[in-house]
């Protein structure tokens, strides 16, 4: 009976995600679910992605954390609309959380949907929210080690965002070290060696994004 109840949980979750997916692409909306660890940069990359892809690129932004409202207001005043979704006690976005966040939003303005994940490197990458695609973030202080100790989390990915790369030489960041185990998890994934406080490897991503969007200019 108990393992039922476990089945049955996964499946309406699998199943919310499905639905999530489906109201996504009736609207002709692409989502990406940003995962990493807390600190990375998710937010501040939002920061600087949502303005470059202005107005060509419709965007919005569901954005998990336990508590408080701090980084839906620092995304607040780049003209996406911005739902913050507080999950309590809860280390991930859930489906049924993301459907919630969905309601509130005008999908027929969008093109694209960021997911700012919870910062949690393990549970996150459990869990479709409906999105179409994966974009990990691992930043230079986290270490070097990172892909090896979770490896879930990168075998998801559809883009490996390496972030703060200004710090490399300070942290003494092992580029080679990420593509050696990546090589063994991930192989279909982009990496992108980028610095939102420089600007580095932005145009990259950039690119990704606008290819993936319905209404991009190329599908890479
Ligand atoms: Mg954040
Ligand atoms: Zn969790």
């Amino acid at each position: 009976m108990k393992i039922n109840v476990v089945k049955n949980v996964l499946a309406a979750s699998e199943g919310q995600a499905r639905a999530n997916r489906k109201r996504l692409d009736d609207a002709g909306v692409v989502a990406v679910n940003l995962l990493s660890a807390p600190g990375s940069g998710k937010t501040t990359l939002l920061e600087h992605t949502i303005p470059a892809l202005s107005p060509g690129l419709r965007c919005a932004v569901l954005v998990g954390d336990l508590q408080t409202t701090r980084d839906a207001e620092r995304l607040g005043g780049l003209g996406a609309e911005v739902t913050q979704i507080n999950t309590g006690r809860g280390c991930h976005l859930s489906p049924a959380e993301v459907a919630r966040g969905l309601d509130g939003l005008d999908l027929s303005g969008l093109d694209l949907l960021f997911i700012e994940n919870v910062g949690n490197m393990v549970c996150p990458a459990a869990f479709d929210l409906g999105e179409h695609f994966r974009a990990v973030l691992l930043s230079t202080p986290e270490g070097d080690d990172k892909v090896a100790k979770y490896p879930t989390l990168f075998q998801g990915a559809d883009i490996i965002l390496l972030t703060k790369t200004d710090l490399i030489e300070i942290v003494d960041f092992d580029v080679s070290r990420v593509r050696e185990d990546l090589a063994k998890l991930n192989t279909k994934a982009p990496l992108v060696l980028l610095s939102s406080k420089t600007g580095h490897g932005m145009d990259e991503w950039l690119d990704w994004l606008r290819g993936r969007a319905r209404g991009g200019v190329s599908e890479a």
